[in-house]
């Protein structure tokens, strides 16, 4: 049956029993008075648990520890029905705060740097990345309007003219040298979503690549024009050239050529050492070697410098890749007897530090090099006098060469020099690649 019909009968039954208790002992008033006083208790009851339930709702629900109070019929369902009630709403609360916490390691975790901008732009909330990016604090710059905090012109613009689909990429200036992309995002209840990218090093790297290909072309377009004018003035004039004249034309050409040949070669040996894959680990016998390049660098010289081995101390052996190093070792000697003018002197040494760290040395007494140009000589194409790089041969990318082997060898490069002296080029082994 149902409980409040239940509730009802049971007092009904009450009442009746009071009154019929009252007419025993009184008569007509007897029951007047007892049915009143019945009403009265049965009223006082309902006031009574009322005012319990009041007291139990208005305590804070926790799943532990909050007890319904016991209650019999009707009162006793209100009480299961709020209880269930609230042990939802709790539930549905915690499983709330799971999900923001869930987005919130989830926006952590991101890449990019994430910021929620609420409908007047200011800051509700932004990740650990945004902070960085942005040279924000997530602490002391929530709630502040973001433009107080962006102030780069085209950003101001790019926000006021609402939300486009490209993103935009601006210097920052909270932090100079920093170049970011930013882009909006509009998500509910008017908020947006500001996302930060730092594109500084994927901008310095397109940069590099440009002017990469722009040198490229530009070092094969000179001896390209040379050729190309030489087979055409012997094309339209063969007969008006001299033997002697065309075959000195066709030495230049030759010569062009071979130039070419260089570059392409030098080249194709930093794009092999673009990969990722570390080097093979050959034992290389080092005192062979030496003396290879010794005598490649003779050759080169021939007989206009003292070329010597000073010492060979170092290591008998070397763990790595046998043909980069040749390359190395042996363009930090050639460029020895291509910057040093004849009757100088070049000494290779190959020894051991203190540390257990063998060094391949290479001194000369050639022209040397202001300290200005240092930093920057293992970058490609970079060249200190251009003229002179191209006289003897050069393609202005041995030292890049040298670099690259070197750190694919986690070795490093020292350079010391002074200009009209000369110029010690020591490349440092870690003891880790020292063969016995
Ligand atoms: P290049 O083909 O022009 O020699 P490198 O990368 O080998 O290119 O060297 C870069 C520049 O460093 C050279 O152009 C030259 O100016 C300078 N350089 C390299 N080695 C020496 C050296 N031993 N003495 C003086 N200058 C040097």
């Amino acid at each position: 049956m149902n409980t409040l019909l239940a509730d009802l009968l049971a007092a009904a039954v009450f009442v009746a029993a009071a009154a019929g208790a009252g007419w025993l002992l009184g008569g007509e008033t007897g029951v007047l008075v007892a049915a009143l006083s019945a009403l009265t208790v049965l009223v006082a009851r309902q006031f009574w648990q009322m005012s319990r339930l009041v007291r139990w709702v208005e305590r804070p629900y926790e799943v532990e520890g909050t007890e319904t109070p016991s209650a019999s019929g009707t009162w006793e369902r209100v009480y299961g029905a709020l209880h269930r009630r609230a042990r939802q709403a709790l539930a549905q609360r915690e499983q709330m705060a799971q999900l923001v916490d869930r987005f919130r390691l989830a926006a952590e975790a991101l890449p990019d740097g994430v910021l929620i901008l609420d409908g007047q732009r200011c800051i509700e909330w932004m990740n650990t990345h945004a902070e960085g990016c942005l040279g924000l604090n997530a602490h002391q710059d929530k709630g502040a309007p973001i433009t107080q905090l962006l102030r780069e012109p085209e950003f101001v613009d790019y926000l006021a003219a609402g939300h486009s689909r490209q993103p935009l990429v601006l210097d920052s200036l909270r932090r100079p040298g920093r170049r970011l992309q930013v882009q909006l995002a509009p998500f509910a209840a008017g908020r947006t979503l500001l996302l930060v990218r730092d594109v500084t090093q994927l901008h310095r790297l397109e940069t590099m690549r440009r002017d990469f290909v722009a040198n490229v072309s530009h070092e094969l377009k000179t001896p390209l024009t040379v050729v190309g004018g030489f087979i055409e003035t012997l094309r339209d004039g063969h007969e008006d050239f001299s033997r002697a004249d065309r075959e000195h034309f066709l030495d230049l050409a030759a010569e062009q050529a071979s130039r070419m040949q260089r570059l392409i070669d030098d080249l194709l040996t930093l794009s092999s050492l673009e990969t990722d894959r570390p080097p093979p680990d050959e034992r290389v016998e080092v005192k062979p070697l030496l003396v290879q390049v010794r005598e490649e660098a003779a050759a080169l010289s021939a007989g206009r410098h003292e070329i010597a081995v000073a010492d060979d101390s170092g290591p008998g052996a070397l763990v790595g890749s046998a043909a980069e190093l040749h390359s190395a070792l042996g363009n930090l000697v050639t460029n020895a007897v291509r910057y040093t003018p004849a009757g100088g002197r070049i000494l290779l040494r190959w020894t051991t530090r203190s540390d257990g760290r063998p060094v391949f040395e290479v001194e000369d007494n050639g022209i040397g090099i202001e300290s200005r140009h240092l930093p920057r000589l293992t970058e490609r194409f970079y060249r200190v006098d251009r003229g002179r790089s191209r006289e003897s041969g050069g393609t202005g990318l041995g030292l890049a060469i040298v670099k690259h082997v070197l750190e694919r060898h986690q070795a490093s490069l020292e350079i010391s020099s002074q200009p009209g002296l000369g110029s010690r080029f020591r490349a440092v082994f870690p003891a880790s690649r020292a063969g016995a």
